[in-house]
């Protein structure tokens, strides 16, 4: 439970019963996400403290409700935290990660040894892990539909120049995802180790320390600017600066959010008589969790490279310190 921000205290309770529709998932493995650290060090908009944290997990069922019949205890399974209601006006109109009941229905509470997992996500986004893929690899399927949404809304070309701000763990699944396309894209960022990390996976890891990003785009795009920048470090800062890293008639995606209130200003006359387009994807659609899936079935990227550590359940707090503190990627919580 996280009681007040930057504070978790274990807590013994009953284990849920499955509730009407759903099931009751034993957490295999559970992994830390930027969104996780947000609610770590201010809480969570929706949820009072204490609350539950969590929200990328894998693991075996053990109870379903009465006619669950898709899922049976002894299951591994690998699911989501949230899936659309399929009938207001988005989820009519294949908007399904904007749908009116998405955000109201998410599911928190993958730090612990179980988990009530809803009808709605057990019907729609959940899916039997297959036996070579490992919990952890597993627990990478809500991530990585939020990059493949990303992605599909860009329909990026394979002779694409694209430059990623940002080399954390969204930046990287986003240049392993596209390096799968064929795309090298660029990869920019200030962490050494995260620096080091992209190179290893063979990216075009660049240290945006020292040298200002737009240089080095316009360096290696013959001085036109990327046909695409993809945004994942959440800074105003960056958000403001991308439209000039684009192309004439690029595209600018800002996928990691800001907070709400925030406002940001571009140059009218890059989006107007340039033709830089801005695009924001969020979230996923239910196809694009069974892309995932089928991408983490495949064992096609390299997603164990961006596990820092591993900590057992009741050693979680030391995980969140140190990403508090700014070390490490992503953390592996098994309890
Ligand atoms: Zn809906």
């Amino acid at each position: 439970m996280l009681v007040e921000p930057g504070r978790i205290e274990l807590r013994e309770e009953r284990s849920p019963a499955p509730p009407p529709g759903g099931m009751v998932v034993r957490v295999r493995a559970a992994l830390t996400d930027g969104t996780d650290l947000k609610t770590y060090r201010r809480g969570h908009p929706k949820m009072p403290m204490p609350t539950r944290f969590g929200h990328e997990f894998c693991g075996d069922v053990i109870a379903v409700a009465d006619g669950v019949e898709s899922f049976a205890p002894g299951d591994a399974v690998m699911c989501v935290h949230t899936a659309p209601c399929g009938r207001c006006y988005w989820c009519r109109h294949e908007q399904e990660e904007l749908c009116d009941d998405l955000m109201p229905a998410m599911l928190l509470g993958a730090y612990a040894d179980s988990i009530a997992v809803p009808k709605r996500i057990v019907e729609r986004n959940a899916f039997r892990k297959p036996p070579g893929v490992t919990y952890a690899e597993g627990a990478f399927l809500e991530p990585l539909a939020c990059v493949v949404h990303s992605v599909a809304t860009l329909a990026p070309p394979s002779d694409a120049s694209i430059a990623i701000l940002g080399n954390g763990g969204f930046g990287i699944l986003h240049a392993l995802l596209l390096q799968r396309a064929g795309i090298n894209a660029m990869i920019f960022g200030r962490r050494p180790e995260r620096i080091e990390l992209a190179r290893s996976l063979g990216l075009q890891s660049i240290d945006s320390s020292n040298a200002p990003i737009r240089d080095a785009i316009l360096e290696r795009t013959d001085g036109r600017g990327a046909d695409i920048v993809i945004e994942c470090t959440g800074t105003a800062e960056l958000w403001e600066a991308a439209p000039s890293f684009a192309r004439r008639g690029g595209t600018v995606s800002f996928f990691a959010g800001l907070p709400a209130e925030t406002r940001v200003s571009f140059l009218a006359a890059r989006l107007h008589y340039d033709e830089v387009r801005l695009v924001a994807p969020f979230h996923f659609r239910p196809c694009d969790v069974r892309s995932a899936f089928e991408l983490i079935a495949q064992q096609a990227l390299s997603v164990m490279r961006l596990v820092s550590h591993s900590y057992p359940l009741d050693q979680i707090a030391s995980a969140f310190r140190e990403l508090d503190a700014g070390t490490g990627l992503k953390f592996l919580i098994e309890p």
